[in-house]
């Protein structure tokens, strides 16, 4: 943040209740910013995040969940090699969801997922998450709409609960717009290096490109709240998707005033 950048969580935040139209979200919105000027910034909040985090550690007084969604391609991946290579792999780590287990899918789809929200001091972060069981599984009817429509309100009801238990809750929405989709696809296509990450699959999840953007905008629309608010962060710009997750990530942690324990030690103490 500067004098001619206002915070980017005040930008990016979903106000509860409003209507999100992700058609009229720009996916290159950069918010004045340009690569150069973006990277110095970036920088010190990656910095800023490393002391919250050790603060954050020390203390062990909060719980911090990042939720991690978007579209195939939109750059979860990135943005844990990018912003999370900030933080002390000593009480961070990612949780991912896949396609569940069979032992999994015997249970509730929250099972899985409070099986992994972080303790006092841990910062966890949720490539993929609980959202899965309103999009994916709404996209492919994996259980009837009479099933996952109470889904919005029972999700809303899980975070209000964990964030009165304590944790701050932190959701990126990464995105991209049906362009940046297909170059990202295509580059992954044509370097070899990058094959290990192109699933044909993709492909055919890519035609149901407006079925995930209407289950996005419900999701972003009916499950922002005060107590877990989502952020739609435009990222066909690597850059500054980067930028605005190290910046609010720091901004929400920042507002927590994590402080290094006091501890009584007896004075003049020389160590033998
Ligand atoms: P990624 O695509 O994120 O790199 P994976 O290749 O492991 O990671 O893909 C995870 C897959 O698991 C995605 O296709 C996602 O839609 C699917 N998945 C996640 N949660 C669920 C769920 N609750 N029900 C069905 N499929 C799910």
């Amino acid at each position: 943040m500067s004098a001619d950048h206002p915070h980017l969580a005040e930008r990016l935040i979903v106000k509860p209740s409003s209507k999100v139209s992700l058609h009229e979200a720009d996916a290159n919105e950069s918010h004045g910013y340009t690569k150069d000027t973006a990277a110095k910034p970036t920088l010190d909040d990656l910095a800023r995040l490393t002391s919250l985090q050790e603060r954050l550690f020390a203390e062990q007084k909060h719980p911090i969940l990042v939720v991690l969604q978007g579209i195939d391609t939109s750059g979860k991946d990135g943005t844990i090699r990018h912003v999370m290579s900030a933080l002390n792999p000593q009480g961070c780590w990612i949780a991912g969801f896949g396609v569940p287990t069979a032992v999994e899918s015997a249970h509730d789809y929250l099972w899985r997922i409070h099986a992994q929200t972080p303790a006092n001091g841990e910062i966890v972060v949720f490539n993929r998450s609980h959202y899965e069981s309103v999009l994916v599984v709404r996209v492919h009817d994996l259980v009837p709409e009479a099933q996952w429509r109470p889904r919005f309100a029972q999700i809303n009801a899980f975070e209000e609960l964990l964030a009165a238990e304590g944790t701050t809750i932190v959701k990126f929405f990464l995105h991209i717009d049906r362009d940046e989709q297909r170059q990202r696809l295509q580059a992954r296509y044509d370097d070899p290096t990058k094959h290990w990450k192109f699933k044909m699959g993709d492909l055919e999840e890519r035609k149901r490109w407006d079925d995930y953007t209407a289950a996005y905008e419900d999701v972003l629309s009916r499950c922002s709240t005060d107590a877990a608010p989502w952020y739609v962060v435009p990222a066909n710009r690597k850059w500054f998707r980067n930028l605005a997750i190290g910046e609010i990530l720091a901004d929400r942690l920042e507002a927590l005033k994590p402080e290094y324990p006091v501890v009584e030690l007896p004075p003049n103490l020389v160590i033998a």
